[in-house]
């Protein structure tokens, strides 16, 4: 496994050293790449593939069979990584990559599996994080394994999964009246009071927020080369990738672009799609307008609460992205959301989550436009298991548990199946 070489800023390309934990650029504010010795690491990849490299290393499971690209740490792992690469039984070239086979069942295990293992070998004591569900379940289930505290802060209407999984591994856990956004705001009101109240340093909560730090993209990059990897070492056509913060997205072209300086892959990159949903469409409204970063999207509102992010920090590497690749954002409303998950649940035996299914929701009418090819490879990421929203897609489906009334009803209300 590598050395980090230094920390590289999006925006500047000012250069950080590693040596202690790093949130953003000093001079603009701006998210932190990291960066390896590339040929050091093409000088061993030379004479092996990653699979038989990581046989031989220490955790040769999951993500970490790309330990050859990961900082030269001990994993704090839960099996993250390594996910099925479905095939469509319905549209030729179509994939699924299924992250709900992750631990904590969705993609946000990647990311912080790495940011936790990068806390622990730094020696951090308390992580806190504003979450739109997934990425709290994530840091509260690896937090545990590392024995570290985390301090979780998320809307109130979250999936009841994401509650529990912050109550069950012992996280301490803040339900907020709010979105994402405010959520974030409370946790650097938290620590700036931390700062000016004199608590000791190594009590100062660390700001593990998406792209406030440099080691979720590292860790979400994983699908990037997962996805070449499972498709013989060749790119696919499109990426289609449900966007709340795009962390994915972001460690993808990373990665495709490490593989490319190492020769694992060659040829026209994918096309990258940013799928949300219209009740929180930021990414696509921005892109829509030929912007370089978008604006707070106002009254967020969506089931699929993984979107539910009005303003993503890393929105001008999202847009510069979508640009370069020839791809594109695209929105879909709830309704389509819902008709799209019960389509593949029926059809597929897959249970998307609300996410996921805003991705097959565009696949579907970019392909009825045209502008996607039958027969063409699109890889589409299903970001979480469907049963992480029992409640939140119940509650889109008007569904009831038989036998039981709603509580809210009047007594003698009406009693009729809606
Ligand atoms: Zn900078």
């Amino acid at each position: 496994m590598p050395a980090i070489a230094y920390l590289e800023c999006s925006r500047c390309h000012h250069r950080i050293s590693a040596e202690t934990p790093q949130t953003l650029c000093p001079i603009d504010a701006g998210s932190l790449y990291v960066r390896y010795d590339m040929d050091a690491v093409r000088e061993t990849a030379k004479r092996e593939r990653p699979a038989e490299l990581a046989a031989k290393s220490h955790a040769s499971l999951g993500m970490w069979r790309y330990a050859d690209v990961l900082p030269a740490v001990t994993p704090v792992t839960l099996g993250e990584g390594w996910t099925p690469m479905l095939r469509s039984r319905r549209y030729d070239g179509l994939f699924v990559k299924e992250e709900g086979a992750n631990p904590t069942g969705t993609f946000k295990a990647r990311g912080l599996g790495l940011a936790v293992t990068m806390a622990k070998h730094y020696g951090l004591r308390h992580l806190a994080v504003p979450s739109a569900g997934n990425a709290a379940g994530a840091l509260a289930a690896y937090a545990a394994a590392a024995q570290i505290a985390a301090h979780i802060f998320m809307p109130q209407d979250v999936p009841f999964a994401n509650y529990l999984e912050g109550v069950v591994y012992g996280a301490d856990v803040t339900m907020v009246d709010g979105l994402i956004s405010d959520c974030a705001r409370m946790v650097g009101e938290q620590i700036k009071e931390q700062r000016e109240s004199g608590v000791a340093a190594e009590d100062v909560w660390f700001d593990i927020s998406t792209l406030k730090e440099p080691f979720r993209v590292e860790g979400k990059k994983t699908m990037g080369y997962e996805l070449v990897e499972q498709l013989g070492w060749e790119y696919p056509d499109a990426v289609f990738y449900p966007t709340g913060g795009g962390v994915g997205l972001i460690g993808m072209w990373k990665a495709f672009e490490e593989m490319e300086q190492l020769g694992w892959v060659k040829g026209k990159r994918p096309r990258m799609y940013a799928l949300q949903a219209a009740g929180c469409a930021p990414v696509t409204t921005a892109f829509d307008a030929g912007k370089d970063a978008s604006e707070f999207f106002q009254n967020a509102e969506t089931f699929a609460a993984g979107l539910r992010v009005p303003k993503p920090y890393g929105d001008y590497i999202i847009l510069e992205i979508l640009k370069a690749s020839g791809g594109r954002a695209v929105s879909s409303d709830d309704a389509a959301i819902l008709t799209s998950i019960l389509d593949w649940a029926k059809e597929e035996g897959i249970f998307l989550s609300p996410e996921g299914a805003a991705a097959t929701a565009a696949y579907d009418s970019l392909l009825a436009s045209g502008e996607i090819k039958r027969g063409e490879r699109v890889v589409l990421f299903n970001t979480g298991a469907g049963l992480k929203y029992t409640d939140m897609t119940a509650e889109a489906m008007h569904l009831k548990r038989p036998g039981t009334l709603p509580t809210s009803l009047p007594v003698g209300g009406v009693i009729t199946p809606v």
